[in-house]
């Protein structure tokens, strides 16, 4: 690994959350590879820690903090220990997110409520949490993650569709009201992902997604952390309030 001081995030403090597996993992580790401090948060505290340890026993900086991000009380104790320690947050990442999938008729009212609450009140929920840090230091990057499902829809699941195309809208807006105060809010669009969340659909759906790639491959977390990692950095500064589609083509 190279020494923190040579990466191009050196001295910045980044919140991932979502961050123990999957594509949250990879943002983190490379934002660490890169020389940022990283402030990992999950609800899987086990797997948490396992990251944790590996990105500072590699020479990385980083700490964990177990909470959900559906709660507004954890986004804000997490982001107060985080200024506390740090003094700054540089970079909120809004990765977590669950599926709970079902055609409408069958969707339960506990389903639509739990994939809501996560994946667009968990946006909500650390946004709030972080912005009057990054208003009064004058910058700041936030980047969520949303899906391809927000923008094209995809049968049997309306409770994620609606959350991933609300998180659009919630960036499009306080990317807007945040602007003139040196942040930047941007949305990543992932299509057909390799990870957990994609590994336990059955094989006749993971065919049906392949059909609709042009390129033809799944994509890897890899390939979403890249378009993260640039709307992080300087080369980025004039962009905001933009959907970053990382998908092989499935949705232009
Ligand atoms: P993943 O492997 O399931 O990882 C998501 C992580 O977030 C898990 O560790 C999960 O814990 C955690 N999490 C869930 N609820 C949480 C909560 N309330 N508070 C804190 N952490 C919580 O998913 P992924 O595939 O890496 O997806 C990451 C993001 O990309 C999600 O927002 C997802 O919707 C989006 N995305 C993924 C794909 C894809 O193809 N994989 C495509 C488009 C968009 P549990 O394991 O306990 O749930």
């Amino acid at each position: 690994m190279a020494l923190k001081s040579e990466g191009r995030f050196y001295g910045r403090v980044s919140i991932v959350t979502g961050a123990s597996q999957g594509i949250g993992e990879v943002i983190a580790r490379q934002l660490a590879r890169e020389g940022s401090a990283v402030m990992l948060v999950d609800v899987q505290e086990e797997k948490l820690n396992s990251v944790r340890k590996e990105i500072v026993d590699s020479g990385g900086q980083a700490q964990s903090f177990v909470a959900d991000v559906s709660l507004l009380a954890e986004a804000q104790r997490v982001c107060d220990e985080v200024v506390a320690q740090f003094g700054r947050i540089d970079h909120l990442i809004n990765n977590a997110g669950i599926t709970r999938d079902s055609l409408l008729l069958r969707l339960k009212e506990e389903d639509w409520d739990a994939v809501l609450a996560v994946n667009l009140k968990g946006v909500f929920n650390f946004c709030k949490a972080a912005i009057r840090t990054m208003i009064n230091q004058r910058s700041g990057r936030i980047v969520n993650i949303s899906s391809v499902v927000g923008l094209m829809g995809n049968a049997g699941q309306t409770n994620y569709a609606a959350s991933k195309a609300g998180v659009i809208g919630f960036t499009k807006a306080l990317a807007r009201e945040v602007a003139n105060r040196g942040i930047t809010v941007n949305c990543v669009a992932p299509g057909y992902i390799m990870t957990a969340m994609t590994e336990r659909l059955p094989e006749e759906v993971k065919k049906a997604f392949l059909e609709l790639i042009p390129m033809k491959r799944f994509g890897s977390p890899e390939d979403v952390a890249a378009a993260v990692l640039f709307l992080l950095s300087d080369e980025a500064s004039y962009i905001t309030g933009q959907v970053i589609n990382v998908n092989g083509g499935m949705y232009m």
